[in-house]
């Protein structure tokens, strides 16, 4: 399918700025109307063969331009639930990386230029939201203890105390990225998004973008997320637990369980580089402009600037910590 606008009937897409649909030839907003296409496989403006590849949801016509997305490829299995849509468009993007890296670089000419510029690609990403309920007990004995002078002799004191914890915590949207081309550590590292901007899916965000599907169903990247509940859970419990000498378990419990999974998709702008002959790749969130990759420059210092902080990356809804009883 492609959107097309009722006044013109050029190709429309989703603007960042506008945060609605903009015609490319007469700029109006929202005079949006979708055409279907029957051929996965050819360009509904031209004509031409644009088989795309494995995963690819939406690209864009190398022949006419046209902004294509592939209705098999965003419909039943492969719809996603939510996405976050673009926020900060090409110019922005651009002028962001342009001031970050002026600085940064020896070579006389500038790290971004015009030439560079096509370089710079807006990818909607799929990720899976895993939610999980974490059920911890802990059943133990700890000790306290003083010391004191008096008179002659020094007094020892130890006394003991049952510790008992139960807890319960509940996870919601741990995200884990489903795209094998994209590095885990750079796209944990492009977190956190807002999830207060997370919206229903349609497939007219991705007009004017690349789009990828998940390369493999859900249960492929669950441990990832798994492993982060699970080790925020511990952290919840031993922080609850604290102020003794020692500290012996009898019971240390700790039971994470799946509960519900949703397909999303985020924002992430891609500048692809060549440099001294090796292709480079620097990631910018498309929503927060956080920017991840490497300057030419340094190969040790890797940047990892937040543009914008103070945003959680998983909430964690609900937390319920119950002490049942701190006995001497
Ligand atoms: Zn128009
Ligand atoms: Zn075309």
């Amino acid at each position: 399918m492609n959107y097309t606008c009722k006044a013109c009937g050029s190709n429309m897409v989703f603007s960042p700025k506008n945060q609605k649909m903009i015609c490319l030839h007469c700029n109006q907003l929202d005079t949006h109307e979708k055409k279907t296409n029957e051929s996965l496989v050819t360009c509904i403006s031209c004509g031409a063969d644009i088989t795309p590849g494995e995963f690819v949801s939406s690209s864009k016509c190398p022949y006419c331009g046209t902004y294509v997305i592939y209705d098999e490829r965003v419909s039943d299995k492969f719809q996603p639930d939510v996405i976050v849509p673009f926020k900060l468009d090409r110019d922005t993007v651009f002028n962001t990386l342009d001031r970050e890296f002026e600085d940064r670089l020896f070579t006389p000419t500038k790290f971004l230029t015009e030439a560079t510029y096509k370089d710079l690609e807006g990818k909607y990403i799929p990720f899976f939201l895993y939610d999980f309920a974490a059920d911890g007990e802990y059943l133990g004995v700890g000790t306290k203890e003083r010391s004191w002078r008096s008179g002659d002799y020094t007094y020892h004191e130890t006394s003991y105390y049952d510790v008992e914890r139960v807890m319960h915590a509940e996870y919601e949207n741990i995200p884990a990225d489903a795209s094998t081309e994209m590095p885990d550590d750079k796209m944990d590292l492009l977190e956190p998004y807002d999830y207060h901007e997370l919206l229903s899916f349609d497939p007219k965000y991705l007009s004017g973008f690349f789009g990828e599907i998940y390369n493999e169903p859900s249960m492929a990247y669950r441990d990832r997320a798994y492993k982060k509940a699970l080790s925020s859970a511990k952290k919840i419990m031993k922080d609850s637990i604290s102020g003794y000498t020692t500290l012996k378990a009898k019971v240390d419990k700790m039971d994470v369980k799946d509960k519900d999974v949703e397909y999303a998709l985020f924002p992430v702008w891609v500048y692809n580089f060549k440099w001294k002959d090796k292709d480079n790749k620097i990631y910018v969130n498309g929503q927060t402009g956080k920017v991840i990759g490497r300057t030419p420059v340094s190969k040790i210092k890797v940047l990892a600037y937040t543009l914008s902080t103070g945003i959680i990356s998983f909430a964690c809804m609900e937390l319920l910590i119950k002490i049942l009883g701190e006995v001497l």
